[in-house]
Protein backbone atom coordinates (compact mmCIF):
# COMPACT_ATOMS: atom_id res chain seq x y z
CA UNK A 1 0.00 0.00 0.00
CA UNK A 2 2.36 3.09 -1.21
CA UNK A 3 0.10 6.24 -0.37
CA UNK A 4 1.87 8.52 -2.48
CA UNK A 5 1.21 6.17 -5.61
CA UNK A 6 -2.46 6.15 -4.80
CA UNK A 7 -2.52 9.62 -4.15
CA UNK A 8 -1.12 10.47 -7.79
CA UNK A 9 -3.71 7.23 -9.21
CA UNK A 10 -7.00 9.09 -7.69
CA UNK A 11 -5.43 12.68 -9.50
CA UNK A 12 -5.46 11.14 -12.72
CA UNK A 13 -8.51 9.53 -12.13
CA UNK A 14 -9.94 12.81 -11.53
CA UNK A 15 -7.97 14.99 -14.30
CA UNK A 16 -9.55 12.36 -16.87
CA UNK A 17 -12.79 13.49 -16.13
CA UNK A 18 -12.71 17.15 -15.19
CA UNK A 19 -11.93 18.56 -18.24
CA UNK A 20 -9.22 20.81 -16.83
CA UNK A 21 -11.57 22.09 -14.54
CA UNK A 22 -9.86 22.36 -10.81
CA UNK A 23 -10.75 20.07 -8.45
CA UNK A 24 -9.83 20.27 -4.76
CA UNK A 25 -8.22 16.39 -3.12
CA UNK A 26 -9.66 15.99 0.25
CA UNK A 27 -7.83 13.55 1.50
CA UNK A 28 -10.50 11.99 4.68
CA UNK A 29 -7.72 11.17 7.24
CA UNK A 30 -10.11 9.78 10.11
CA UNK A 31 -8.09 6.37 11.39
CA UNK A 32 -4.75 7.64 9.95
CA UNK A 33 -2.03 8.70 11.77
CA UNK A 34 0.31 11.54 11.67
CA UNK A 35 2.86 9.52 9.70
CA UNK A 36 0.50 8.60 6.91
CA UNK A 37 -0.94 11.66 6.80
CA UNK A 38 2.48 13.42 6.25
CA UNK A 39 3.07 11.27 3.94
CA UNK A 40 -0.58 12.26 1.96
CA UNK A 41 0.07 15.41 2.47
CA UNK A 42 3.83 15.07 0.87
CA UNK A 43 2.45 12.96 -2.40
CA UNK A 44 0.27 16.34 -3.21
CA UNK A 45 -3.33 16.20 -1.72
CA UNK A 46 -4.67 19.64 -1.66
CA UNK A 47 -6.03 19.43 1.83
CA UNK A 48 -7.00 17.40 4.88
CA UNK A 49 -10.28 16.37 5.86
CA UNK A 50 -11.29 14.79 10.02
CA UNK A 51 -14.67 13.64 10.96
CA UNK A 52 -14.37 13.72 14.51
CA UNK A 53 -13.43 16.86 16.75
CA UNK A 54 -11.70 14.73 19.46
CA UNK A 55 -9.40 12.98 16.85
CA UNK A 56 -8.89 16.33 15.22
CA UNK A 57 -7.20 18.24 17.85
CA UNK A 58 -5.12 15.49 18.73
CA UNK A 59 -2.98 14.71 15.45
CA UNK A 60 -3.80 19.16 15.24
CA UNK A 61 -1.12 18.94 18.41
CA UNK A 62 1.13 16.31 16.92
CA UNK A 63 1.43 18.40 14.02
CA UNK A 64 0.05 16.07 11.35
CA UNK A 65 -1.50 18.22 8.95
CA UNK A 66 1.60 20.93 8.56
CA UNK A 67 1.98 22.36 5.14
CA UNK A 68 -1.97 21.57 4.37
CA UNK A 69 -5.29 23.37 4.56
CA UNK A 70 -7.30 21.23 7.21
CA UNK A 71 -11.08 20.78 6.59
CA UNK A 72 -13.94 19.72 8.91
CA UNK A 73 -16.64 16.89 7.37
CA UNK A 74 -18.05 15.07 10.31
CA UNK A 75 -21.04 15.32 12.01
CA UNK A 76 -20.38 18.73 14.36
CA UNK A 77 -22.07 18.99 17.86
CA UNK A 78 -22.62 22.85 18.75
CA UNK A 79 -21.05 21.91 22.10
CA UNK A 80 -17.72 21.18 20.09
CA UNK A 81 -17.76 24.31 18.05
CA UNK A 82 -15.19 26.31 20.43
CA UNK A 83 -12.67 23.81 19.70
CA UNK A 84 -13.19 23.85 16.12
CA UNK A 85 -13.44 27.58 14.86
CA UNK A 86 -10.21 29.26 13.73
CA UNK A 87 -8.58 25.52 14.27
CA UNK A 88 -9.58 24.55 10.97
CA UNK A 89 -9.91 26.42 7.16
CA UNK A 90 -13.33 25.09 6.21
CA UNK A 91 -15.81 23.28 8.17
CA UNK A 92 -18.18 21.38 5.42
CA UNK A 93 -20.84 19.96 7.58
CA UNK A 94 -23.13 23.08 8.46
CA UNK A 95 -26.71 21.54 8.69
CA UNK A 96 -28.65 23.66 10.77
CA UNK A 97 -29.28 27.45 11.92
CA UNK A 98 -28.18 26.77 15.34
CA UNK A 99 -24.97 25.37 14.37
CA UNK A 100 -24.35 28.30 11.95
CA UNK A 101 -25.31 30.66 14.62
CA UNK A 102 -23.13 28.98 17.08
CA UNK A 103 -20.15 29.42 14.81
CA UNK A 104 -20.49 32.82 14.01
CA UNK A 105 -20.86 33.88 17.61
CA UNK A 106 -17.50 31.87 18.42
CA UNK A 107 -16.19 33.18 14.95
CA UNK A 108 -16.77 36.74 15.99
CA UNK A 109 -15.24 36.62 19.91
CA UNK A 110 -12.07 34.94 18.39
CA UNK A 111 -12.07 37.76 15.74
CA UNK A 112 -11.97 36.37 12.40
CA UNK A 113 -14.55 34.94 9.66
CA UNK A 114 -14.99 30.89 9.50
CA UNK A 115 -15.47 29.61 5.68
CA UNK A 116 -17.81 26.73 5.95
CA UNK A 117 -19.58 24.73 3.62
CA UNK A 118 -23.80 23.57 3.83
CA UNK A 119 -24.37 19.92 4.05
CA UNK A 120 -27.16 18.77 1.98
CA UNK A 121 -29.62 15.78 2.59
CA UNK A 122 -29.67 15.11 -0.79
CA UNK A 123 -31.34 11.94 -0.81
CA UNK A 124 -33.55 12.42 2.19
CA UNK A 125 -32.49 9.90 4.37
CA UNK A 126 -33.97 10.43 8.11
CA UNK A 127 -30.90 9.21 9.90
CA UNK A 128 -28.20 11.68 7.51
CA UNK A 129 -26.92 14.76 8.46
CA UNK A 130 -27.69 17.97 6.28
CA UNK A 131 -30.41 20.05 4.99
CA UNK A 132 -33.47 19.33 2.78
CA UNK A 133 -32.71 20.94 -0.20
CA UNK A 134 -36.28 23.26 0.27
CA UNK A 135 -34.44 24.87 3.52
CA UNK A 136 -31.28 25.60 1.39
CA UNK A 137 -32.27 29.64 0.49
CA UNK A 138 -33.73 30.44 4.75
CA UNK A 139 -30.11 29.07 5.52
CA UNK A 140 -28.25 31.08 3.01
CA UNK A 141 -30.51 34.27 3.95
CA UNK A 142 -29.60 33.39 7.50
CA UNK A 143 -25.66 32.93 6.83
CA UNK A 144 -26.33 37.13 5.11
CA UNK A 145 -27.66 38.02 8.52
CA UNK A 146 -24.45 36.27 10.28
CA UNK A 147 -21.18 37.72 11.51
CA UNK A 148 -18.47 35.59 11.50
CA UNK A 149 -19.68 33.04 8.47
CA UNK A 150 -18.64 33.16 5.13
CA UNK A 151 -20.26 30.09 2.78
CA UNK A 152 -18.42 29.12 0.29
CA UNK A 153 -20.85 25.97 -1.33
CA UNK A 154 -22.67 22.95 -0.91
CA UNK A 155 -21.36 19.60 0.38
CA UNK A 156 -22.95 15.80 1.01
CA UNK A 157 -22.45 12.50 1.64
CA UNK A 158 -24.98 10.47 -0.55
CA UNK A 159 -26.22 6.53 0.57
CA UNK A 160 -23.71 3.83 0.43
CA UNK A 161 -23.24 2.97 -3.07
CA UNK A 162 -25.36 -0.23 -4.06
CA UNK A 163 -24.22 -0.37 -7.73
CA UNK A 164 -21.95 1.90 -9.97
CA UNK A 165 -23.40 4.56 -10.93
CA UNK A 166 -26.25 4.97 -8.73
CA UNK A 167 -25.59 7.92 -6.87
CA UNK A 168 -25.17 10.09 -10.41
CA UNK A 169 -28.57 11.30 -9.77
CA UNK A 170 -28.11 12.32 -6.34
CA UNK A 171 -24.87 13.97 -8.01
CA UNK A 172 -26.71 16.06 -10.88
CA UNK A 173 -29.55 17.31 -8.26
CA UNK A 174 -26.43 18.56 -6.14
CA UNK A 175 -25.15 20.45 -8.90
CA UNK A 176 -28.51 21.83 -10.09
CA UNK A 177 -28.95 23.07 -6.06
CA UNK A 178 -25.22 24.96 -6.75
CA UNK A 179 -25.81 26.61 -9.94
CA UNK A 180 -29.33 27.69 -9.18
CA UNK A 181 -28.40 29.44 -5.29
CA UNK A 182 -25.50 30.60 -6.99
CA UNK A 183 -27.21 33.07 -8.98
CA UNK A 184 -28.81 34.59 -5.83
CA UNK A 185 -27.35 37.17 -4.31
CA UNK A 186 -26.95 36.80 -0.71
CA UNK A 187 -24.17 38.63 1.95
CA UNK A 188 -21.56 36.27 3.41
CA UNK A 189 -22.04 33.45 0.72
CA UNK A 190 -19.77 32.72 -2.40
CA UNK A 191 -20.98 29.71 -3.97
CA UNK A 192 -17.64 28.17 -4.90
CA UNK A 193 -17.03 24.41 -3.97
CA UNK A 194 -19.18 21.79 -4.54
CA UNK A 195 -17.87 18.84 -2.20
CA UNK A 196 -19.19 15.56 -3.07
CA UNK A 197 -17.56 12.54 -4.37
CA UNK A 198 -15.45 9.50 -1.79
CA UNK A 199 -13.63 6.84 -2.94
CA UNK A 200 -16.16 4.33 -4.77
CA UNK A 201 -17.94 7.72 -6.60
CA UNK A 202 -15.66 10.75 -6.87
CA UNK A 203 -15.12 9.98 -10.64
CA UNK A 204 -18.48 9.86 -11.14
CA UNK A 205 -19.20 12.77 -8.64
CA UNK A 206 -16.65 15.02 -10.53
CA UNK A 207 -18.30 13.96 -13.98
CA UNK A 208 -21.24 15.44 -12.87
CA UNK A 209 -19.48 18.71 -11.44
CA UNK A 210 -17.85 18.25 -8.01
CA UNK A 211 -14.80 20.62 -7.62
CA UNK A 212 -13.82 19.01 -4.22
CA UNK A 213 -14.22 15.48 -3.79
CA UNK A 214 -13.27 13.41 -0.14
CA UNK A 215 -10.94 10.59 -0.44
CA UNK A 216 -10.30 8.04 2.07
CA UNK A 217 -9.50 4.54 1.49
CA UNK A 218 -8.97 5.28 -2.33
CA UNK A 219 -5.64 6.93 -0.29
CA UNK A 220 -4.73 4.95 2.68
CA UNK A 221 -6.21 1.43 2.20
CA UNK A 222 -9.34 -0.02 4.23
CA UNK A 223 -9.44 1.67 7.94
CA UNK A 224 -8.20 -0.38 10.77
CA UNK A 225 -10.71 0.02 13.55
CA UNK A 226 -8.60 -2.05 15.66
CA UNK A 227 -5.06 -0.07 15.16
CA UNK A 228 -3.86 2.22 17.64
CA UNK A 229 -3.29 6.03 17.03
CA UNK A 230 -0.45 8.62 16.79
CA UNK A 231 2.65 9.94 17.37
CA UNK A 232 4.21 13.61 18.98
CA UNK A 233 5.33 16.58 17.07
CA UNK A 234 4.74 20.76 16.95
CA UNK A 235 1.64 22.22 16.78
CA UNK A 236 1.29 24.16 13.29
CA UNK A 237 -1.68 26.30 11.29
CA UNK A 238 -2.35 27.15 7.55
CA UNK A 239 -4.29 30.45 6.12
CA UNK A 240 -6.16 28.77 3.33
CA UNK A 241 -8.31 26.31 2.52
CA UNK A 242 -6.84 25.68 -0.91
C1 LIG B 1 -14.76 8.88 5.58
C2 LIG B 1 -15.39 9.98 4.80
C3 LIG B 1 -15.08 10.20 3.45
C4 LIG B 1 -14.15 9.28 2.67
O1 LIG B 1 -14.64 7.97 2.62
P1 LIG B 1 -13.91 6.86 1.71
O2 LIG B 1 -15.01 5.97 1.27
O3 LIG B 1 -12.93 6.18 2.59
O4 LIG B 1 -13.26 7.57 0.59
C5 LIG B 1 -15.66 11.28 2.81
N1 LIG B 1 -16.52 12.10 3.44
C6 LIG B 1 -16.85 11.92 4.73
C7 LIG B 1 -17.80 12.88 5.35
C8 LIG B 1 -16.30 10.86 5.43
O5 LIG B 1 -16.66 10.68 6.71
Amino acid sequence: MDIAENVRAVQQAIAAVSGGRAVTLVAATKMNDAARIRAAIAAGVDACGENRVQEFLEKYAQGAYSGAPKHFIGHLQQNKVNKLVGRVDLIQSVDSPALLRAIGRRAVALGLRQDILIEISIAGEAQKSGIPPAALPELLALAGRTEGVFVRGLMCVPPILEKNGSNRRYFVAMRQLFVDNGEKKYDNVSMDFLSMGMSDDYVEAVAEGANMVRVGSAIFGARNYAAPQGSAAPAETSGNIL
